[in-house]
């Protein structure tokens, strides 16, 4: 397929120079699981907080910390909990919190659990085994909570602190009546923290400061005029309330451009408040809200261009949209609230926003070698697996066998036992130096690994990959983002023709060196 990298040099320079192709940097690249014609998309969503608005996720994260660890202590938490240590890498999106066991675990895309934490430390492969052996997540709801969204991970890291002091000083619990099980304590924390986004101590922070919490993106009102210049419908649906999220739109889009008044000018529809994901499966009714936030005339079923709602539900929205449902793309960051539900429950198109991709991409990038070496060491270990396999059967099969058994090839008796103890010395050593090989590259791949992991995340890994396979969060980008990329004005470099085409998984089977 043509593309901008195949002109000719003076025409791509002159094309790149005057802005009529750009070409995105590579941790800007907008990745493609299923084909999308951008060209047959009329209408764009856009989800607020972590989607259009880019949080600086220690500042954010620290504020969270602390505001509910000051709930906590309120209620009967010890003192202590100020001072565990909480390392805000300890948290990444796409874990899995097991709260029966206080565990945090990392699946990959089968279920198995690759790596697990209780509290800060690390379980090692035995323990690990001997607890998670059988289990795959989604039998289990009540035991395991899924962290899919990065509001979530302050939330994490405050429960293996938990955790740890439930160990450590259970006394110091309660006035001493005890500490709590750790699943009480994953309760305690979630409606600590669930408190704390909805009484103000994480909002009013911003609201007063902004720029401290909320980066703002140089490019998002240029992207936004681009996608609306090219015809595109554009809406706002996002669970923050009004008042947050005219804060927030105001400080990303207003006097960004002169020819937009105010931020809703970039939106043809607004719609906050929106309690995804019941907005998609369930039939709230629309509120109108004047510019102070308040409520104008009674509940509706469906909103007009030009006017800001709160509630409502997506059956209502698609009608007032107009048009079909695959003709509107909907960009969230919520696995869950946004992608997986708009996508299951409504057929919108879904975009991701990952904002860990950037660090993603560059870590790759500067550890490309050494991830290309981890892929031939892992592709030689197997087929050294596969060797050893092969000659321990075949030793096996020569212990058995008597001389005597080889005389009827016309061999002597004596002439059998040489060759037959030949066989065997030679298998043992040919073994011996297999297994030599094998250890040297598991020995050699296990530090390459290690290396490589502690530059994505010194707990974790990479969140898209476990092991040499896919990770559960992965997995799920892959099923049900149609297309993902680390922040919303990497469209800026997407023609707003550009048919996004994806790689088109192969099963093993289809590859063409299989068998
Ligand atoms: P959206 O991503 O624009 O739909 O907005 C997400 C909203 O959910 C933000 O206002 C967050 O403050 C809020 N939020 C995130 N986590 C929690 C929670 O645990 N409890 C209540 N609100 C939350
Ligand atoms: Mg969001």
């Amino acid at each position: 397929m043509l593309s901008a990298a195949d002109l000719p040099t003076p025409i791509r320079k002159f094309l790149l120079d005057s802005g009529l192709e750009t070409e995105a940097p590579f941790e800007r690249r907008i990745f493609t699981n299923r084909d999308l014609n951008f060209d047959s998309i009329s209408i764009i969503g856009f989800d607020m907080d972590y989607t259009l608005a880019i949080y600086r996720q220690e500042e954010i994260e620290a504020k969270s910390l602390t505001t509910t660890t000051d709930k906590l202590i309120g209620r009967g938490y010890p003192e202590a909990l100020r001072e565990m240590p909480m390392d805000p890498r300890f948290a990444i999106r796409g874990l899995t919190v097991d709260r029966q066991l206080g565990n945090v675990i990392k699946m990959d895309r089968h279920g198995y659990v690759g790596r697990a934490y209780h509290g800060l430390r690390k379980l090692e492969r035995p323990e690990r085994k001997a607890i998670y052996r059988d289990q795959r997540l989604g039998k289990e709801r009540e035991r395991f909570a899924p962290v899919d969204t990065l509001f979530a991970l302050p939330e994490v890291t405050l429960f293996a602190g938990v955790v740890e002091l439930i160990d450590r000083a259970p006394e110091s619990f309660r006035a001493g009546a005890g500490a709590p099980s750790y699943a009480e304590a994953w309760l305690d924390v979630r409606e600590c923290i669930d408190l704390a986004h909805r009484d103000g101590s994480i909002k009013d922070h911003v609201r007063d400061d902004p720029g401290r919490f909320i980066e703002k993106d140089p490019d998002l009102a240029r992207t936004l005029h681009q996608l609306r210049s090219a015809g595109k419908k554009l809406f706002v649906l996002t669970n923050s309330l009004f008042d947050y999220t005219e804060v927030v739109m105001r400080y990303l889009l207003d006097d960004a451009l002169e020819s937009y008044p105010d931020w809703t000018a970039y939106f043809d529809w607004v719609v906050v408040g929106a309690a995804k994901p019941g907005f998609f499966t369930e039939n709230a009714p629309f509120q109108e809200l004047d510019r102070t936030g308040a409520p104008i005339g009674g509940r509706k079923q469906q909103v007009q261009r030009g006017k800001i709602y709160t509630g409502g539900n997506q059956l209502g929205l698609q009608e007032s949209l107009g048009g079909y449902a695959d003709e509107v793309l909907y960009v969230g960051d919520h696995i869950y609230g946004d992608i997986v539900r708009s996508k299951k429950s409504s057929g919108w198109r879904t975009a991701l926003i990952v904002q860990e991709l950037q660090h993603e991409l560059e870590v790759r990038h500067d550890w490309e070698m050494t991830l290309r070496e981890i892929g031939s060491l892992h592709g030689l270990r197997s087929r050294l697996a596969e060797e050893i396999g092969a000659h321990r059967y075949l030793a096996r099969m020569l212990a058995r066998l008597e001389p005597q058994e080889l005389v009827g090839t016309g061999v002597t008796l004596v002439e059998a036992a040489r060759v037959l103890e030949a066989t065997r010395t030679d298998l043992r050593k040919r073994l011996e130096w297999l297994r030599n090989y094998e250890q040297e590259t598991r020995d050699t791949l296990e530090r390459r690994s290690k290396e490589v992991d502690g530059a994505f995340n010194p707990y974790w890994g990479s969140s898209f990959a476990e092991r040499h396979d896919t990770s559960r969060f992965g997995a799920q980008v892959e099923s049900f983002a149609c297309i993902y990329t680390s922040r919303v004005s990497n469209f800026l470099f997407a023609s707003p023709a550009k048919y996004f085409i994806s790689p088109h998984g192969l099963l093993p089977h289809w590859a063409p060196s299989a068998g």
